[in-house]
């Protein structure tokens, strides 16, 4: 077959059933040792799964409007991005003076390297040229990784929020694979394909469903999105986020999120973040976006209603997605903190590559 018709028949091969978690996998992860294969079961019916497809709750799961999208896509008033940006090179990610300390470096999308208690972290990894389904069209990024796969430390988990090409970029996941047999954490129905790639110590977490790596519990946390790869996957698979508590701290990765009344129940079941990486970006046009992509004014609500410490912005300048600016939703942001009375370190936005030392141990 050739590689455009091997690619068309991965399209079109439709999801297996996912298996469900298995309390034998922390023992297995923590040694490092293949998880045992789970017998194939369904999640039981739920607000957000209607025992076929999985949706928002208080919504269907079939989207209307193709045609308004259609639309969308042919009439839009472009705004131009630039081709390619050139971002200043920043130091490498420090290591973190304490297991208590969270360090966030910024790569670009949702793409994070983080470290907190003693763990490596990685975030809805895409480092490809594109986030598509074929390698030769579809939105090519602007600017490089901030940090290079090949460059990156050894990992301990990734972290996967739902199976759009922009976060669960299959390339990239390959390479990752090639350096190790990574602890992967995502969502009901991701399961079988990451095994696949030939991960298996893979969890796949319904909402508020939760595991222990190491030292640290991950916790999957609601989000408003929707998830499909293919014409005929819509819903098939979970998105969420991810909670991370580790050396008694919260870490928040919210995935891909619109606005609702999740972020307050995040805080209020999980507890107040000390750090959450919050999307800014992708928000236009309203009619569209509203309730798939926050826009800053929201994201800063979402700030508040989880009582975080303090967040960093993402999903943003890298790929153009949708109609505002490249620059918009760092603009906006800092006009959504003054609105709100927010101080800007409470809220801010990393360079592409660069690294913070987002929360210090008291006793650093
Ligand atoms: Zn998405």
């Amino acid at each position: 077959m050739t590689r455009w018709g091997s690619q068309v028949q991965s399209l079109l091969r439709p999801p297996r059933t996912d298996r469900q978690p298995s309390e034998a996998f922390s023992a297995f992860a923590k040694r490092g040792m293949p998880c045992p294969p789970d017998p194939p079961i369904s999640p039981p019916q739920s607000d957000h799964f209607d025992g076929r497809r999985f949706r928002n709750p208080g919504t269907s799961s079939r989207s209307g409007g193709l045609l308004a999208v259609l639309k969308w896509q042919m009439r839009r008033d472009r705004v131009r991005w630039p081709d390619s940006i050139v971002d200043p090179r920043y130091n490498p990610p420090p290591e973190p003076n304490s297991p208590r300390d969270i360090v966030a470096t910024y790569i670009g999308h949702s793409t994070f390297l983080l470290r907190l208690g003693g763990l490596t972290i990685l975030t809805d990894p895409i480092f490809s040229l594109r986030c598509s389904p074929v390698s030769w069209a579809g939105p090519k990024r602007v600017r490089p990784p901030g940090l290079a796969l090949a460059d990156l430390p050894p990992i301990d988990l990734i972290l996967l929020s739902h199976n759009h090409y922009d976060h669960m970029d299959l390339p990239s996941l390959r390479a990752l694979r090639s350096r190790g047999d990574t602890v992967v954490v995502t969502t009901l129905g991701n399961g079988p394909r990451l095994r696949r790639l030939g991960f298996t110590r893979v969890e796949a977490l319904d909402w508020w469903g939760s595991t222990q790596i190491g030292d640290a519990r991950v916790t999957a946390t609601p989000a408003r999105h929707f998830a499909a790869r293919t014409l005929w996957d819509r819903n098939r698979t979970l998105w969420s986020g991810f909670m991370i508590e580790a050396a008694e701290r919260r870490l928040l990765f919210a995935g891909d999120s619109g606005a609702g009344g999740h972020w307050a129940e995040i805080g209020k079941r999980l507890g107040p973040p000390d750090l959450a990486l919050l999307p800014i970006g992708a928000y236009e046009p309203r009619w569209m976006m509203a309730p798939v992509h926050m826009n800053p004014h929201e994201a800063v609500q979402a700030h508040q209603a989880l009582g975080a410490q303090r967040s960093i912005g993402m999903h943003f300048g890298t790929f153009r997605l949708t109609d505002e600016a490249v620059d918009a939703p760092v603009q906006t942001l800092s006009v959504a903190l003054k609105a709100a009375a927010i101080e800007p370190s409470q809220f801010s936005t990393l360079g592409f590559g660069q690294s913070m030392v987002a929360i210090k141990d008291d006793a650093d």
